[in-house]
């Protein structure tokens, strides 16, 4: 069965269950719908094979936990607009709260592609958030985007790690899993509204469409509400979740955790987290995008003379070779010990290197120092040859 099928089908009002139904009341709810509906009890019933065929569709996918979680969070998905060609229907719009919304429908007698001209003018004015039609007014509001900030040591930042966050915000309740009824009940759809959460009001020659009063927009009506929440399916409670920082994150990233912000009123789809990253800075490396930069010291002598030095990285010790005459303030690379990059691969380490001048010699380093200066003047080097400023 595709997508788009599931999204179109709603198996739990098929079997006549909440969304938040446990396994065996869906198992009872199937078991008392095959009997009555079944072919052999109503012969020549058209009307009744053709419900006994969705209700055994609606079981096939609802029985079976794997598949029932799936339909569930395909139906999810189409509900925040993130499948593709489901419908104009984006997050925040299905909302009623800013007051009455103008139904073109309505207005135009409900033929306005009819009528050409004046369907155009408006339009654009009179943004719907799509013609997803129906199925998608009477859903439930979508819990508000939560956001949250962390800051990580600069070696878990470049290397990843997984942190946990703690937060105290709006989540399902537990005691009723957020449908809002008390355990063992269930909501049942509002008469005023038929479930669509929407009624017409006619006001001469305008049409207006408001969220139904006596559901308030969701389009169901709670006989007996939960005790814990009130009927809102939603409590405030603190939660730990840990979430997984990608390794290379930079400072001041966002990242997006989907459907772990605030719980949806009702069983409806939670919004999303997102978590801004701060990274501290820290005493030996720094960062130029996926490269990680080092500042060395060395001696005169070991610039002079070559060789290998010892040098860290974010993970163990590496050597790295000098060549005999490297000029001080050189950039040695060190490759692939930079940061992770998205597509695979590293950056490098690239390590400067800088001469340390000692500041206490003793005699005999000194002495030792003296002597080779006139060495070194007799075998004709001058630093200052060459230089513009040297006449
Ligand atoms: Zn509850
Ligand atoms: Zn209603």
């Amino acid at each position: 069965m595709s997508q788009r099928e599931w999204i179109e089908k709603d198996f739990y009002k098929d079997l006549g269950v909440s969304s938040s139904a446990s396994a065996d009341e869906i198992k009872k709810a199937y078991r008392k719908l095959a009997r009555d509906l079944h072919p052999d009890a109503n012969p020549g019933d058209a009307a009744a094979e053709e419900r006994f065929k969705a209700v055994s569709e609606a079981n096939a996918v609802l029985s079976d936990a794997a598949k029932r979680k799936e339909y569930d969070e395909t139906r999810r998905l189409f509900a925040s607009g993130g499948v593709p060609g489901g419908g104009g229907f984006q997050p925040g719009s299905g909302g009623f709260s800013g007051g009455s919304t103008f139904d073109l429908g309505d207005l135009f007698g409900g033929g306005a592609a009819g009528d050409g001209g004046l369907g155009d003018l408006f339009g654009g004015m009179f943004n719907r958030g799509g013609g997803a039609g129906g199925a998608t007014r009477s859903r439930p509001r979508r819990g508000a985007d939560v956001e949250t900030e962390t800051t990580l040591d600069f070696r878990d930042a470049v290397l990843g790690v997984t942190v946990p966050l703690r937060m105290t915000s709006p989540a399902p309740c537990t005691t009723c899993h957020g449908s809002g009824a008390e355990p063992g009940t269930s909501p049942r759809v509002c008469p005023r509204c038929n479930g669509s959460g929407i009624i017409s009001r006619n006001q001469g020659a305008f049409g207006f469409s408001e969220p139904c009063d006596d559901c308030r927009g969701s389009g169901s009506i709670i006989d007996n509400p939960c005790r814990d929440c009130h009927g809102s399916g939603v409590q405030n409670r603190t939660r730990t979740i840990t979430v997984r920082v990608p390794a290379g994150v930079k400072d001041g990233s966002k990242i997006r955790l989907a459907g772990q912000g605030e719980a949806g009123l009702r069983g409806a789809p939670s919004g999303d987290l997102f978590v801004t990253v701060h990274v501290r800075s820290d005493k030996v490396f720094g960062r130029e995008g996926d490269d990680l930069t080092l500042m060395l010291p060395v001696s005169y002598g070991e610039l002079v003379l070559g060789g290998t030095v010892s040098v860290p990285t974010l993970e163990g010790r590496v050597g790295l070779k000098v060549p005999p005459g490297t000029a001080d303030g050189r950039v040695m690379r060190v490759r692939g010990r930079g940061v992770a990059k998205r597509g695979g691969g590293s950056g490098d380490l690239l390590v400067t290197l800088k001469v340390a001048i000692p500041q206490n010699l003793d005699d005999k380093a000194t002495e030792a120092l003296r002597a080779y200066l006139q060495a070194e003047e007799a075998s004709g080097f001058d630093p200052r040859e060459g230089w513009a400023g040297a006449r």
